[in-house]
């Protein structure tokens, strides 16, 4: 499993026993905040997440989920995903600077 570093302080994202290395979620990741280090994701501690959700929507394994953080508990691990129908993550990836 890998964990984000730092999102408002806390460990927020994670890429479970799911993942497959594709790079999807590095691919469609706006802010450049995941990058794949041996073949699994890894969220920079010193970038800006926009909190699209990219990673979680788009990981085709599903992979990607949300840590509980206080006050505050993730279903990610219970329930799906939704990705817009017309944007796929090639779309999403084209919009990188
Ligand atoms: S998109 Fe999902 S399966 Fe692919 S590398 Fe990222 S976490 Fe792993
Ligand atoms: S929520 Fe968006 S900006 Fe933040 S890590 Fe995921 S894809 Fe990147």
């Amino acid at each position: 499993m890998t964990v984000s570093e730092y999102t408002g302080g806390v460990n927020y994202f994670c890429s479970d026993f799911k993942c497959t290395g594709c790079g999807t979620c590095e691919k469609v990741c706006l802010s450049d905040k995941i990058k794949m280090m041996d073949n699994k994701p890894v969220w920079q501690k010193d970038v800006f997440c926009y909190m699209c959700y990219a990673c979680v929507n788009l990981c085709p394994a599903q992979s990607v989920q949300i840590n509980d953080i206080p006050f505050v508990k993730s279903h990610t691990r219970e329930n799906g995903r939704y990705s817009h129908p017309y944007a796929t993550a090639n779309d999403i990836a084209g919009e990188k600077k």
